[in-house]
């Protein structure tokens, strides 16, 4: 029998450059699932960044990896390997396209960091991206949480179009593990314990060796 009782999956899409993924993301990803009680949050590694397309970034595969060794012990994380695939700059309206036509039954929340938000009126498409998932801003220190710049923009979309909630602030961003890695700084408990050793043995970034636990 058709069973049209069945509430819609929810999923979560947790996009991001991930060189390297850290608890900061992690948070993030678990506070929106309890939060909006989404059955899976799904992590897209992205291709090559536009807003990111004059920087070096590490290979595809080394932040899919790593992204995949800090989710892999949470039943309800998963990496997906569109953005990667795709062999072009990475948008997000097609992220989500990709991930609405894989999932056509699912109800889709895209989680993004309070400064990623607040370029949103900057990314390719956006009036369509609302269409495609509910977006979820999350705070993060250093920056401010408030969609006063959409507000015009969003007027003609439902409430929940943008939600924002508080998190627990962690200071931590993946440049900033970067510049410690290089200097031979210890990156131990900002990103899991798995992608500390990744690093270190990929030499991802910088000459230096990372030093054992101090
Ligand atoms: P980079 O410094 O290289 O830009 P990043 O730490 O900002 O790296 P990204 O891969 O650019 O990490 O971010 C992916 C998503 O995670 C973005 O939506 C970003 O806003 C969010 N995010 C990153 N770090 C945090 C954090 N500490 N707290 C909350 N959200 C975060
Ligand atoms: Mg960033």
């Amino acid at each position: 029998m058709h069973d049209t009782a069945r509430p819609r999956r929810k999923l979560g899409v947790m996009g991001g450059t991930f060189d390297p993924v850290h608890h900061g993301h992690l948070v993030a990803a678990s506070e929106v699932a309890n939060r909006f009680e989404l059955d899976e949050v799904i992590f897209v590694p992205t291709g090559q960044p536009w807003q990111k397309a004059n920087k070096q970034v590490s290979p595809a595969e080394d932040r899919y990896l790593m992204t995949v060794i800090a989710t892999a012990s949470n039943p309800r994380f998963s990496v997906s390997r569109a953005d990667i695939e795709r062999n072009k700059v990475t948008y997000t309206v097609d992220t989500l396209r990709e991930m609405q036509s894989a999932h056509p039954d699912a109800e889709l929340y895209f989680i993004t960091g309070a400064d990623a938000l607040a370029n949103i009126l900057t990314w390719q498409d956006w009036t369509e991206l609302f269409e495609l998932a509910k977006f979820v801003g999350v705070s993060r220190p250093g920056y401010e949480l408030n969609t006063d710049h959409l507000e015009e923009h969003l007027r003609d979309y439902p409430a929940d179009a943008v939600t924002m909630i508080e998190i627990p602030a962690l200071a931590i961003s993946s440049s900033e593990c970067r510049r410690r890695a290089a200097e031979g700084r210890p990156v131990w408990y900002l990103v899991p314990d798995g992608v500390v050793q990744y690093i270190s043995k990929r030499h991802l970034y910088g000459p230096a060796e990372t030093e054992g636990k101090a």
